[in-house]
C-alpha cells in the first residue's frame, strides 16, 4: 500500500521549516547558529518563581479554554494602556498556545473558500502554511528594496501595488510590525493607508505584533487596532515568547471584537483546549514587570544590533538596518554564489556560522535567492565569536 496516496493534499503543499533545518545543520557542523529566532536569554527570575509557585499551588488542570481570568485581565490592561486598544477581558481576549496558534485560529475563524488574504513579502515563514491550512488564497505584495547606501538597504511597498492587491474577495490583510525577517517598523502613514484600504474594501486586518517591545531609536510601537476606524475590523495577535524570552512556554493571545473573538475561541478550543495553566499564572507576573524591564531589553538588543550590523557590513554584506525585532536581512550578491541555499551550506561548513536562506521568506524562491537573514539574540561571547568567523569570508572566497 502506498501511504503517499493517504496524505491530505494540504500536507503535501508545504515543507518542513527551513529554519529548523538550518539549526540541525549548525549542530552537525558545530557552527554558531544565527538562524532560528530563539532568544539567548532567560525569563526574569520572579516570573520563573511564579511558574513554580503556580504548579505547587495546584494550577495543574485545564484553565478556562480561552484563558485564565486573571491572565486575561492582565492582557486586557496591557492592550488598553500599551497598545491603545480598549480591551474587555471577558469579550475580546483569547489566550492561545503561542501567537502561532493565535494566527491560525484567527484565520480559521474568518476564512471561507475563495477568500483572499494579502501578505507583504518577504514574510514570516508560517504565513504560507497558515493560508494553506485555513484555505485562504494568498495575494503577495512586495516590500521592495531601495539601492543600498553605505551598505544599508530600505524596504517599502508601492502604494499602487497594494491597492491593486485589494479586491471584493479580500477577507484580510496580515501586517507584521515590527517585521520578521526585515525588522521593518510600519510607519503611521503606511498603517493609515492600510486602514483606509481595509475600510474601502470591507476587509479585516490581522496584525502580528510579537516584537512590539523591540523597537530601536525611540520609535513608538503603533497598533493598527488603535485607529478608531479599525476598532471593529482588527485582530491583534501577540504573545510573551520574545518579550520575556520564553518561547518554550507557548503563551500567546488574540485580541479582537466580540463577534470575531467568539469564533476564534471556538477554533482555539477544538485545536488545543488551552494554553498551559500554571504558565498563564506566571504570565501575570511577566505582564506586571516595571517599565525598566522593557527599557533594559531594548538597550540589550540595540547593542547586539549595532555589533552585528557592523560585522556584517565589514564582512561584505549589504544590510537592511532593522528598526525593530532581532533580525538583519542582508544581500549576498557580492559574494558570487549561485543562490542563497548554496551560500547557507558554505557558510556553515567553511565559516562556522548559520543563517537563513532568504528564499524561505518569499512565495517564489527566485525572489529571495540573493537574500540571507541573521538573528542577533545572542550572548556577547557568541556574537564576538560569530563576528571573528564572519570576518574570514572575504579571504575564503
Ligand atoms: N510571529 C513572528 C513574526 C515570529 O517571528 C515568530 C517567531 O519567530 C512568531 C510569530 C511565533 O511566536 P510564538 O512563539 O508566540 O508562537
Amino acid at each position: 500500500m502506498s501511504l503517499h496516496s493517504k496524505l491530505s493534499d494540504k500536507s503535501t503543499r508545504f515543507t518542513e521549516s527551513v529554519i529548523r533545518g538550518m539549526t540541525q545543520l549548525c549542530l552537525q557542523h558545530n557552527a554558531i547558529n544565527l538562524s532560528q529566532g530563539t532568544p539567548a536569554y532567560q525569563p526574569p527570575d520572579e516570573v520563573k518563581y511564579a511558574a513554580i509557585e503556580a504548579i505547587q499551588e495546584g494550577y495543574n488542570q485545564y484553565s478556562i479554554t480561552w484563558g485564565a481570568p486573571d491572565f486575561r485581565n492582565a492582557i486586557a490592561q496591557k492592550m488598553t494602556i500599551f497598545n491603545n486598544i480598549p480591551t474587555d477581558p471577558t469579550k475580546n481576549v483569547t489566550v492561545t498556545c503561542g501567537s502561532t496558534e493565535g494566527m491560525l485560529s484567527s484565520l480559521l475563524a474568518i476564512i471561507n473558500p475563495g477568500d483572499e488574504v494579502i501578505i507583504f513579502e518577504p514574510f514570516y515563514e508560517n504565513y504560507g502554511p497558515d493560508t494553506i491550512i485555513s484555505g485562504a488564497k494568498p495575494v503577495y505584495v512586495p516590500l521592495r528594496e531601495s539601492q543600498a547606501v553605505n551598505g544599508i538597504m530600505q524596504f517599502s511597498y508601492d502604494s499602487s501595488e497594494l491597492r491593486d492587491a485589494f479586491s471584493a474577495n479580500t477577507k484580510a490583510i496580515i501586517i507584521n510590525t515590527p517585521n520578521n525577517p526585515l525588522g521593518k517598523v510600519f510607519t503611521v502613514d503606511e498603517l493609515q493607508e492600510i486602514a483606509d484600504l481595509c475600510c474601502e474594501f470591507d476587509s479585516i486586518a490581522i496584525t502580528d505584533e510579537i516584537y512590539e517591545h523591540m523597537i530601536y531609536d525611540d520609535k513608538p510601537h503603533i497598533s493598527l487596532g488603535s485607529f478608531p476606524e479599525m476598532k471593529d475590523r482588527t485582530i491583534t495577535v501577540s504573545g510573551l515568547s520574545k518579550t520575556y524570552s520564553m518561547t518554550g512556554w507557548r503563551l500567546g493571545y488574540v485580541v479582537a471584537p466580540d463577534l470575531l473573538t467568539d469564533a476564534i475561541r471556538k477554533m482555539h478550543d477544538f485545536l488545543t483546549v488551552g494554553a498551559p495553566h500554571p504558565l498563564q499564572r506566571a504570565g501575570i507576573a511577566a505582564l506586571n514587570l516595571p517599565p525598566s524591564y522593557y527599557e533594559e531589553l531594548v538597550i540589550k538588543y540595540d547593542k547586539n544590533r549595532k555589533q552585528l550590523l557592523n560585522t556584517l557590513t565589514e564582512s561584505g554584506f549589504s544590510c537592511f538596518s532593522p528598526e525593530g525585532a532581532y533580525y538583519i536581512m542582508t544581500d549576498i550578491s557580492n559574494f558570487g554564489f549561485p543562490d542563497d541555499t548554496t551560500f547557507a551550506h558554505w557558510l556553515v561548513k567553511e565559516i562556522g556560522v548559520g543563517g537563513v536562506p532568504g528564499s524561505s521568506f518569499y512565495s517564489r524562491s527566485e525572489f529571495g535567492k540573493s537574500k540571507f537573514r541573521f538573528m542577533f539574540s545572542l550572548s556577547k561571547d557568541k556574537l564576538d565569536q560569530a563576528g571573528d568567523r564572519l570576518m574570514q569570508i572575504k579571504s575564503k572566497i
